[in-house]
């Protein structure tokens, strides 16, 4: 690799650029998870993540990666053999389903082509053809980091609602929170799976379960085995602002600040900023001749764009090339989209310059792998981003 100066572009879809605010409220000394500071701390940020999950009832916060939360979903909320419903939208919704298979429940996996998110129609008819309520639970990935495709959760809560099927509604959020419009009470979502490394601008390590009511009270028959990840102990120790376990405290006083950091620019603004990046990497990619991955025009991802390139061209190439010329990290194809296409990420603690220098790296990796391109598409994306 050249020799690097200046910072390294992370570029990923997460984990995203911590910021330097966030990076000095960890770097504090580490205190008595027991004592009445802390106490306070937890208190008070369990108060303040309700408005980003748009939740009135209580979020549940794990010492975990957002796989810990995926769990923690199911096990507090099914039993042994209960009959799910997923959709395969790409790598992260197959992820889910192996999971809960694992753990024991029958999953009706609803066939994808990764570049549509999950289908209201489709979840219409397979809750029509159920009429002995045999399905539990629907499971989305609202953002599918793998294919920067987001499914439609208000149409999907609508599709349930018309059948009046009583299924609970789950879904991943963990690279839409404080990144997309998301609505955990509004849109009737009963468990919201979340992560700390993306749209929260935090390390990984932090997990979340937004619960609704109905949801509680179904954990309190469900019979999969649950130990760490259940909710119950949670929270009633939440309630003294303990934990049961040592949490992580370094990262909650991260996360106080990156909270602090959402509120001063304002939810609406944080979805329009990555809005507007979205639309003007999505100018870039077309502007080169390439293509969006993404098939949808009411399905773009605001915090990632897949970019595909032609049969013939390697994205991993492309993506060593940028690492080794430019320092920077994309996100590679995963599953079956290996080498592929490449992930833009633009999402957490981002600027149109940053933006900018990310598509600029980009269009020098494209022509330096001779993928053929136009070079108007950087200018493009300048257009979308210096708009009066
Ligand atoms: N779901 C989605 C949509 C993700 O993007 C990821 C990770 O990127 C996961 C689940 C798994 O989360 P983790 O890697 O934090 O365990």
């Amino acid at each position: 690799m050249a020799q690097s100066t200046g910072r390294h572009f992370l570029q990923i879809p997460g984990p995203t650029n911590v910021p330097d605010r966030v990076l000095r409220a960890m770097a504090a000394p580490t205190i008595d998870h027991r004592g009445p500071d802390f106490a306070a701390l937890t208190t008070e940020l369990l108060k303040g993540l309700k408005p980003v999950f748009g939740a009135a009832g209580p979020v549940v916060v794990y010492p975990a990666s957002g796989t810990g939360a995926w769990e923690a979903a199911l096990v507090n909320t099914l039993s042994p053999g209960e009959l799910v419903l997923g959709f395969e939208t790409g790598h992260f919704a197959t992820l889910w389903r192996e999971m809960a298979e694992k753990l024991g429940l029958s999953v009706d996996f609803v066939p994808g082509d990764w570049r549509h998110g999950a289908d209201p129609g489709v979840l219409a008819e397979r809750l029509r053809a159920d009429p002995e309520h045999r399905i539990k639970a629907v499971c989305v990935v609202h953002n599918e980091t793998s294919t920067g495709v987001t499914s439609r959760i208000p149409e999907l809560r609508a599709a349930i609602d018309e059948t009046g099927h009583p299924a609970l509604l789950l879904v991943d959020t963990i690279s839409s929170l404080g990144s997309i419009d998301y609505r955990h009470d509004e849109w009737g979502v009963d468990v919201t799976v979340a992560g700390s490394q993306k749209g929260l601008m935090l390390p990984p390590g932090l997990s979340f379960n937004a619960v609704s009511e109905k949801a509680l009270r179904t954990s309190e028959n469900a019979r999969l085995p649950r130990s760490f990840w259940d909710w119950g102990p949670i929270l009633a120790a939440n309630r003294q602002g303990a934990f049961p376990y040592t949490p992580a405290t370094n990262l909650l006083y991260g996360l106080g600040e990156a909270l602090r950091m959402l509120e001063e620019e304002g939810l609406p603004q944080v979805f329009a900023r990555h809005a507007r990046h979205a639309e003007a990497t999505r100018a870039a990619v077309r502007g080169w001749g390439l293509e969006v991955l993404c098939a949808d025009e009411r399905e773009h991802s605001g915090s990632l764009t897949a970019v595909l390139l032609p049969e013939e061209h390697d994205a991993d190439k492309v993506r060593e090339v940028i690492l080794d010329r430019f320092d920077m990290s994309l996100g590679a194809g995963l599953g079956k989209l290996r080498g592929r296409i490449f992930r833009i990420g633009h999402l957490g603690h981002f600027n149109d310059l940053t933006l900018a220098g990310t598509l600029a790296g980009v269009q020098m990796g494209l022509e330096l792998t001779g993928v053929p391109i136009d070079r108007g598409g950087l200018n493009a994306a300048l257009t979308v981003l210096g708009a009066p």
